[in-house]
């Protein structure tokens, strides 16, 4: 039995929008759960579905087997934390951390245990009676995430919790919150658009697109098993590399304006000879990820060559920006073996790296891995 349960739920906007398509997923009690895909692709609204914030329009939502559509946010036994942290100015640290609780009147020496011992996992202790004007944005943020993990409720609701701060403190509070995860076990959604994010914090991600859900996996499903191009490329920083080609006998001739021949892949070691002989003639879609190369030669890989246009020394390792034919790519390497710009580079795709997807509906194509 799943602990949460949305069932085929979908959300029409009164302006007729269509925002989520479809959304099924069941979550079970601790998981931690999040929801990733570009700005507008319906993360939120689902988000406030679940909180009992928006009304579903079509579907089911069950929490603990009880269908909880109806059910108001109060009874949800629910926690949100909002990017805009949501803190009442004019009460102090202690106050803001203790005000759901007084309103549900609970006991001030409980409150008052509460309140201690929640400054004290998120490292609050010092703040108490400051105001949240003279808090550092990672500080209030702790308050906002405080006043949620206080509650003790079943399940935390996180709506880009991190985007008001600065990169530094988002990688602080990414492993602070996976930390009180750990420690409070509670069931975690958590919004963000940033898959570094999601790549750091899930058990399993949500990936979403236009309202509808491209893939659910845990983060090494997702970047090591992509389902379609769109999730290939949102997941992995740089994303993954694509170049167009067109089958022809054992190769995928790779060729952005389908003349020249940019680069050659065999086929043969990749696809079963069903799917090559299927293919012949068709168009298809090489993707390789910018960190899977090698700049030496080793058996069962694919040789490129490329023109150096750009390099990045990033410290642990160095993003250079290649012209392949018409094509472009990214690839990391070595920071010891930055090459040169402007100079004409070779580069070795392993073949258990290598991603086929189709050119039409930009679906992964199974390789033999
Ligand atoms: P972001 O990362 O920008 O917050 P999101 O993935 O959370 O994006 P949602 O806020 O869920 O996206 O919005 C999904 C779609 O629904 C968007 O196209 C948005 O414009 C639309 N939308 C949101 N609220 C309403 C509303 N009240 N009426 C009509 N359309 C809405």
């Amino acid at each position: 039995m799943a602990y949460l349960k949305l069932k085929d739920i979908n959300k029409i906007y009164p302006n007729g929008f269509h925002a989520v398509h479809d959304f099924n997923l069941e979550i079970e009690k601790g998981e931690f759960i999040v929801f990733v895909g570009p700005s507008g692709c319906g993360k939120s609204t689902t988000l406030r579905m679940i909180a009992g914030l928006e009304n579903i329009s079509k579907g089911e939502f069950y929490i603990n087997d009880q269908l909880a559509n109806d059910k108001s946010p109060r009874d949800r036994e629910v926690a949100m934390v909002f990017q805009s942290y949501a803190l009442y100015p004019h009460l102090s640290v202690y106050d803001n951390l203790a005000f759901g609780l007084t309103l549900q009147g609970v006991d001030e020496d409980v409150i008052e245990e509460r309140v201690y011992a929640t400054a004290k996992i998120l490292g609050l202790t010092d703040y108490l009676d400051r105001k949240p004007r003279a808090l550092s944005g990672g500080q209030r943020q702790r308050v906002a995430v405080g006043r949620a993990i206080i509650r003790k409720v079943g399940v935390f609701l996180m709506d880009e919790p991190l985007s008001n701060l600065d990169a530094k403190q988002r990688v602080t509070m990414r492993s602070e919150i996976t930390q009180i995860h750990r420690e409070t076990k509670a069931t975690t959604i958590y919004v963000t658009h940033d898959q570094t994010e999601a790549m750091t914090m899930a058990d399993r991600i949500v990936v979403m697109k236009d309202g509808y859900i491209q893939q659910v996996g845990s983060p090494y499903e997702l970047y090591f098993n992509p389902v379609n191009m769109f999730v290939a490329g949102f997941i992995g920083e740089p994303p993954m590399n694509f170049m167009r080609g067109i089958v022809d006998g054992n190769t995928l001739k790779v060729s952005e304006n389908g003349m020249d021949i940019d680069a050659v892949v065999d086929l043969a070691p990749v696809l079963s000879a069903q799917l090559i002989e299927q293919y012949q003639g068709k168009k298809k879609v090489l993707g390789f990820r910018p960190e899977s190369i090698s700049l030496a030669e080793q058996d069962g890989c694919t040789p490129i060559t490329c023109d150096v246009e750009l390099t990045e020394l990033l410290g642990d390792n160095t993003n250079v920006y290649v012209n392949i034919g018409n094509s472009k790519a990214v690839l990391k390497v070595d920071p010891h073996d930055t090459p040169e710009m402007d100079t004409e580079l070779k580069f070795f795709i392993p073949n258990k790296h290598i991603y086929l997807f189709d050119y039409q509906t930009e679906k992964v194509i199974p390789t033999k891995k």
